[in-house]
């Protein structure tokens, strides 16, 4: 499921390929079960531009100052696909037709993305209660937030009312790299604790944005390449366990990853 570095990976594609064209058009696929833009919606877009973009958490947004302004959440599955011409890719859910050859997909087999149009992102982000982008938040408001947080350390990197982009796959490995147990309890791991679990959320989404979320450049010491029950912890030999927490499967370090 993409998370912030793969948002904004999808969102650098916008902004690469799509600014400053005119909207002659917005075509919708098979979108029953799909929370997409209605028809005055679609209208809303015909005539305007995408002059910028921005993202906030796993929330990516286009649009004008004054807008209106798409946002777009990937789901499970989605992805943005510029292409020009008629070569459009399957399962299309939502096709933004600009001046000329250039279109934007929104491609979503498993249908759970959705794609509305809005006037103000800033506006969008408080109105959704989420919380800090994790790229954005700094150590002190991480530990204010995370030292409240009664719950389950993995399960409150995962709140996006608390800090909004990490999902499932890099809670795990922000976690793994800072030796923290997925169950231990946020409010109970101590100042110095969630510093560190800062700076490795950090490192972790940093390292990502970098490489534009392209997995084959993630180092062979993270947790990712072992992410699986029974393999060897590259970091202390120790095993790779998975548990449920709060519904969500974790995969873990049962050797180093003791702090609970
Ligand atoms: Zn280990």
């Amino acid at each position: 499921m993409p998370e912030l570095p793969e948002c904004e990976a999808n969102r650098r594609r916008i902004e690469d390929a799509c600014l400053n064209r005119t909207i002659e058009a917005v075509e919708l696929g098979e979108v029953r079960h799909m929370d997409l833009p209605g028809g005055n919606a679609q209208g809303r877009l015909v005539g305007h531009q995408f002059t910028e973009t921005r993202r906030h958490g796993k929330a990516i947004f286009a649009g004008t100052k004054s807008g209106p302004w798409i946002v777009v959440h990937l789901g499970m599955t989605g992805s943005l696909r510029p292409y020009d011409g008629e070569d459009a890719p399957d399962y299309a859910k939502v096709t933004i037709r600009f001046e000329g050859e250039r279109r934007l997909a929104f491609r979503c087999p498993r249908k759970l993305g959705t794609v509305s149009v809005i006037d103000d992102p800033e506006a969008y982000v408080s109105e959704a209660g989420l919380g800090p982008d994790a790229m954005q938040v700094d150590a002190d408001r991480f530990v204010e937030i995370m030292g409240r947080s009664r719950g389950a350390a993995k399960s409150a990197l995962m709140a996006q009312t608390k800090i909004a982009g990490v999902g499932n796959l890099w809670s795990d490995e922000t976690l793994y790299r800072a030796g923290v147990y997925p169950e231990a309890r946020a409010s109970e791991l101590g100042e110095k604790m969630l510093r560190t679990l800062h700076a490795e959320m950090r490192h972790v989404l940093g390292h990502l944005l970098e490489a534009n979320a392209d997995y084959s450049r993630i180092p062979e010491d993270w947790l990712f390449p072992s992410r699986d029950e029974g393999e060897a912890c590259p970091r202390c030999g120790g095993t790779i366990t998975k548990s449920k927490v709060g519904g969500r499967t974790a995969y873990f370090c049962a050797d180093h990853q003791k702090t609970a």
